[in-house]
């Protein structure tokens, strides 16, 4: 049986102030409540449990609590408490920013929660923290069934949920943190809490948004879920450089009347040196009806063009490069081939881009010594748009688009290079956005970050923070201010 966590707190404390102890006296002696799996400097497993989606990101934590259920998480908490260290919460690692773990950090990591049980008539489901996205496409397609997650399939669930979360469904389905009709939480004094928007209604609202390590470890995420029987068409189309004003001016004029069935993402990029404009989107109908809808763009000579129908768990394999592009955790398997280092950074749009923002664009992608740079557009609109921006903590709900750019890089040489692109790129694009920024998109570097990921929502946000994490123990870069 397990020992109440308040109890075990006091033990814990107990032996740490009284005695001056290793690593493993401590597991030995108080955590043999914890279920899981504990990491430490020393075990040899520790390089591997470390690794982050971004190669940049080189933390290295105190400890790894692998937790398998909420008890594990309140033991993990307790111990971050008595011994005075920093907690990262982390589930499927892909923080940009590394916000999941840190140097010298307690990490509470929950990707072994990873349950999916639909309810009785399958309206909705609840998913353990720890799944990633393709898992949870995958058990629910079993039902024809999904939720709005995203295209990369590694990503967990509740990083992206929590920061908002938008995919190839939300314009018809909304955000996923739109979607979400409950969580269950382990709050900052170890207490368990079943949120919605009948108990805890502040919290919830908070979560739905800004709920990234800010207020407590999710454990569970419930969702309404959506039926996809029949089958829907998908696109892709890539045109040379030198078109960049017309596909530009033409997309965001389809995307102006495009119905909320189709998502559509524009994409101006550097690869291997090489420039090129993409424009790929998802359409909940036909195919005859997708090229109807896409026709502007259609007449412009392009290098590929793909459409076709394809049901719904094909198109998410096709997005997630499946069976080509080896699935799921692989990046935390092999450090070097399957991880590359990134700076991202993220800005939003009320207008389409005018001439002059395609002239900066033109002018950055054209620098020489730049090797693998993208600026990706999501279209907003549809359901995303149609609540208003309080309905939950996610605020950019009058936006047309969200704008990120992404820089790689292989070597030192070449991240010196890619950084002050970034840096110097954002802030020539920078005049022409709305003055925000996504939150599930991180950037360390961006002044008055906080009004920029949460806006209006921002005051409130605190007021929660203060109520529910008084002592500010969930605390990062990037976190809720309580002040
Ligand atoms: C390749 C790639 C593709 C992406 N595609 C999209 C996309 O299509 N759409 C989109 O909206 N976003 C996308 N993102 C961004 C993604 O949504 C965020 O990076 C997300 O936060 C990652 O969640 P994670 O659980 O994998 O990462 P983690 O690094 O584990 O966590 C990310 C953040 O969430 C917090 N967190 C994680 N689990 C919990 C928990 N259980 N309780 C409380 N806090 C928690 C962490 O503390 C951290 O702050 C993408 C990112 C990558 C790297």
């Amino acid at each position: 049986m397990r020992l109440n966590s308040s109890y075990l707190c006091l033990i814990c404390l107990h032996i740490i102030c009284c005695y001056t102890t290793g690593n493993n006296y401590i597991k030995d002696n108080t955590l043999q409540a914890f279920s899981g799996r504990i990491v430490y400097p020393t075990s040899s497993t520790y390089d591997q449990d470390r690794i982050s989606f971004n190669k940049k990101i080189d933390a290295k934590p105190a400890i790894i609590f692998f937790c398998n259920d909420s008890e594990d998480i309140k033991i993990a908490i307790n111990y971050a408490k008595s011994v005075r260290k920093p907690i990262r919460v982390r589930s499927n690692r892909h923080s940009y920013e590394g916000f999941s773990i840190a140097d010298d950090a307690v990490v509470i990591d929950i990707s072994g929660i990873t349950t999916i049980e639909l309810n009785h008539d399958k309206t909705t489901v609840k998913v353990g923290a720890g799944n990633d996205l393709y898992n949870v496409y995958k058990k629910l397609w079993e039902e024809h069934l999904t939720i709005p997650g995203g295209s990369c399939p590694t990503v967990g669930i509740a990083g992206f949920t929590l920061g908002g979360g938008i995919g190839f469904s939300s314009r018809l389905m909304g955000l996923a943190a739109d979607n979400v009709v409950a969580f269950e939480l382990i709050t900052a004094n170890a207490q368990f809490l079943t949120i919605n928007e009948q108990q805890y209604s502040d919290l919830f609202w908070a979560c739905r948004g800004a709920g990234n390590g800010n207020f407590g470890v999710i454990v569970s995420l419930t969702f309404k879920t959506h039926q996809v029987n029949n089958n829907l068409s998908i696109y892709k189309i890539e045109w040379d450089w030198d078109q960049l004003y017309h596909i530009s001016n033409s997309w965001f004029r389809i995307r102006e009347t495009a119905p909320d069935t189709l998502m559509m993402f524009l994409r101006f990029q550097k690869q291997e040196g090489q420039k090129s404009i993409f424009s790929f989107g998802q359409y909940f109908g036909s195919m005859i009806e997708l090229k109807k809808i896409l026709e502007p763009l259609l007449q412009f000579p392009a290098k590929n063009i793909l459409v076709k129908e394809l049901n719904y768990m094909e198109a998410v394999d096709f997005w997630a490069g499946i069976p080509h592009r080896i699935h799921a955790t692989s990046y935390r398997e092999d450090s070097n081939k399957q991880r590359q280092a990134f700076k991202a950074t993220s800005l939003y749009l009320r207008q389409p881009f005018s001439r002059q923002a395609l002239e900066v664009i033109d002018k950055y992608y054209t620098q020489n010594d730049i090797k693998n740079n993208y600026t990706i557009i999501d279209s907003y609109g549809g359901q995303i748009n149609k609540v208003a921006e309080n309905f939950n903590a996610f605020p950019h709900r009058g936006t047309i688009a969200s704008v990120q750019i992404l820089a790689y890089w292989q070597n030192d040489i070449e991240k010196n290079v890619q950084l002050e692109w970034s840096r110097r790129y954002y802030c020539a694009l920078e005049q022409f956005g709305e003055g925000g920024a996504y939150s599930n998109y991180p950037d360390i570097w961006l002044k008055d970050w906080a009004t920029k990921y949460y806006g209006n929502n921002l005051h409130r946000l605190k007021q929660i923070k203060r109520k529910y994490d008084p002592h500010n123990l969930f605390h990062y870069e990037q976190s809720i201010p309580v002040e």
